[in-house]
C-alpha cells in the first residue's frame, strides 16, 4: 500500500513510510484518501486488543500483513498489567475512563511503542536493509523511557532519546536514565521539548536517505505508531457497549489529553473508518495553542512555553496536526505553504471552511494546573477514582464540554498515565502531604489509594543511574553521530 506525504506527491510503500518515519519533504505519511482501508468497524470492537491491532496491522500494513497476529502477541501478551490491556472503567453519570497506562512504563505511549520495534524490523526485512537502524526521539517524558524499553536490545536498531533537562518529572527521568540495554543512549539537552523535537527533525533533514546513516523515528510522526493508537477507540466502544452505556451504532464522545495531537489524530482515524464517534475533545493544559486552533483557525505559537504539572502535553508545535489539516483537505501544496508560515512566522491561518469541519469534528478546551487539580479532587470525591493529573486535564475539558454543549453522550475519557509516574502533584490535589522524595510519595499515594504500585515504577529506586549526559541543543547532531559509530 502506499502512502504520501502531506506536503508533495512523494510516496512509498508502508514499509518504507515506517522506516523513514519523516518524509524527505518534511512531510508527515499518510494513507491517499482513495487507499483508506475500511474494516467492518463493529466486529472490531468485539475483538481483544491484541487481535484488534494485529487486523489494523494487516489493513494499513499490508506487506507486513503476514507477520502481524506474531508482532501483536509479542507486543502485548504478558507485557500488561492487566489482561483486559485498556479497560473502561464506569465513574457515573455516563463517564468513563478507559485507562491506558498498563503498559511496562505506565503511560500511553506503551501501545504504540510495544508494537513500534517489531514493525521496524518486519519493515527492515521487507525492504532488504542490512545495516543497523537508528532511532531518534525527543521525549516529553513518556515517549523517551516507553521507545527505550520498546527497542533495548532489539537486534539491527540502537535507539537515541533527547529529553528537555528540567522538563520532565524525576520519576520519569529516573525511568529513562537508569535504562539497561546494550543498544540505548539518553542525554538530557538545555532546552524545552519544542527545541529537542525541532533538534530531532533538523537531523532527520540532514541525513536523508541517500547519506548512509540509516534514520527512524519512535515520536507520534511515525505512521507506525498511529495505527496501533486506533485499537483502544475500538476496544473503548466495544467496552461501553458490554457496560450497556450505549447500544451498537450510538455515538460515543472521547476526551483525550492532547500534546502532540497523536492519540487523539488516532481516534479521528477510528472515526474515518466508521467507529460511531461523536466529537473528539481535545484537552490541553496552560499550553493552549490547539485550544486556541480549534476555536479560532489560527495557529499561533508565538507565547511562551508553560510548565506545568502535565509536562507530557507541554507542547507548543503538535506535529500530527498536519496530518488532521490533511485528511480534512487534501491539499498538500496549502499545506506546506501553512508549515512554512508556521517555521517563518510562528503562525498560520486556517482556510474558514476548514476551520469549520474541524470544529464539526473536534472540540477545544483547556485546564490550567488548579482547574485540572480541582477536577482530580471532585472526580475522587464523587467516584473514588485517582487520575492523573494529565486525564485530570481531560476530566475537566469532558465537565467543560458538556456545560457549554448540553450533550447526553457517554464521554469516554482516555487515562494517558499511571497517578503513581505524578505522585506529587496527586496527592497536593488531594489535600495529602505532598512533602518528600518521589518515593516516598509514591507510597504515600498507594495507602491513600489501595492501588498496587505498577512493578516498573516499583523497582525504579534502587537501580543505577547509567545516562548522565546533559547537552546543548546545537550538540545533538554530534552525540547521535557518536553513538553510530558505537560498534553493536
Ligand atoms: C504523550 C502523552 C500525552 C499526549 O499525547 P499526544 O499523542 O502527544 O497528543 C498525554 N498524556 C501523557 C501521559 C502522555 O505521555
Amino acid at each position: 500500500m502506499l502512502y504520501r506525504s502531506t506536503r508533495t506527491n512523494f510516496t512509498a510503500t508502508s514499509p518504507e513510510a515506517i522506516l523513514m518515519g519523516l518524509a524527505p519533504d518534511g512531510g508527515l505519511f499518510v494513507p491517499a484518501r482513495v487507499d483508506f482501508p475500511m474494516l467492518p468497524w463493529e466486529a472490531l470492537t468485539k475483538k481483544e486488543l491484541p487481535e484488534i491491532v494485529s487486523d489494523l496491522i494487516a489493513a494499513f500494513f499490508p506487506e507486513l500483513a503476514p507477520l502481524s497476529r506474531s508482532m501483536a502477541r509479542r507486543a502485548y501478551e504478558g507485557r500488561f498489567d492487566d489482561p483486559a490491556y485498556t479497560p473502561t472503567v464506569p465513574l457515573g453519570d455516563n463517564l468513563f475512563v478507559t485507562e491506558l497506562f498498563h503498559g511496562p512504563t505506565s503511560a500511553f505511549k506503551d501501545v504504540a511503542l510495544s508494537l513500534l520495534p517489531h514493525l521496524l524490523a518486519a519493515s527492515k526485512d521487507k525492504v532488504g536493509i542490512g545495516e543497523d537502524i537508528t532511532v531518534l526521539t525527543a521525549t516529553s517524558g513518556d515517549t523517551g523511557k516507553a521507545a527505550l524499553e520498546g527497542f533495548r536490545n532489539v537486534p539491527g536498531t540502537r535507539i537515541v532519546v533527547f529529553y528537555p533537562e528540567g522538563g520532565v518529572s524525576a520519576i520519569q527521568r529516573t525511568q529513562m536514565v537508569t535504562q539497561t540495554g546494550e543498544n540505548v543512549a539518553v542525554a538530557g539537552i538545555r532546552g524545552n521539548f519544542d527545541d529537542a523535537q525541532s533538534g530531532v527533525k533538523a537531523i532527520f533533514r540532514r541525513y536523508g536517505p541517500d547519506s548512509g546513516v540509516r534514520l527512524s523515528s519512535a515520536n507520534s510522526i511515525n505512521i507506525g505508531r498511529l495505527v496501533p493508537q486506533m485499537s483502544y477507540y475500538f476496544k473503548a466502544y466495544g467496552d461501553l457497549v458490554k457496560q450497556g452505556a450505549v447500544q451498537a451504532g450510538d455515538k460515543v464522545d472521547f476526551a483525550v489529553p492532547t500534546g502532540n495531537f497523536g492519540n487523539i489524530l488516532a481516534g479521528h482515524l477510528a472515526h474515518c473508518m466508521g467507529l460511531p464517534v461523536g466529537r473528539l475533545i481535545c484537552a490541553s493544559n496552560a499550553n493552549d495553542v490547539l485550544y486556541d486552533f480549534i476555536r479560532t483557525g489560527t495557529y499561533d505559537r508565538r507565547r511562551p512555553f508553560i510548565r506545568t504539572n502535565s509536562p507530557s502535553m507541554d507542547i507548543l508545535v503538535s506535529s500530527n496536526l498536519e496530518r488532521m489539516i490533511y485528511f480534512l483537505s487534501e491539499e498538500a501544496t496549502m499545506l506546506k505553504k501553512l508549515m512554512e508560515n508556521l517555521a517563518d512566522k510562528g503562525v498560520y491561518q486556517l482556510p474558514r471552511d476548514l476551520t469549520a469541519r474541524m470544529q464539526a469534528l473536534f472540540y477545544g478546551a483547556r485546564a490550567t494546573d488548579e482547574e485540572a487539580a480541582a477536577a482530580l479532587a471532585d472526580t475522587y470525591r464523587k467516584s473514588g477514582y485517582v487520575a492523573d493529573p494529565h486525564t485530570a486535564v481531560a476530566l475537566h475539558a469532558a465537565g467543560v464540554y458538556r456545560a457549554e454543549t448540553e450533550s447526553d453522550r457517554p464521554i469516554a475519557v482516555l487515562a494517558t498515565a499511571s497517578p503513581y509516574k505524578f505522585s506529587r502533584p496527586v496527592l497536593a490535589a488531594l489535600g495529602e502531604n505532598a512533602e518528600g522524595d518521589e518515593f516516598e510519595l509514591i507510597g504515600r499515594l498507594a495507602r491513600f489509594t489501595g492501588v498496587p504500585v505498577p512493578a516498573g515504577l516499583a523497582s525504579l529506586k534502587n537501580k543505577e543511574e547509567r545516562h548522565k549526559d546533559v547537552i546543548e541543543k546545537e550538540e545533538m547532531e554530534q552525540f547521535v553521530l557518536r553513538q553510530i559509530e558505537k560498534k553493536l
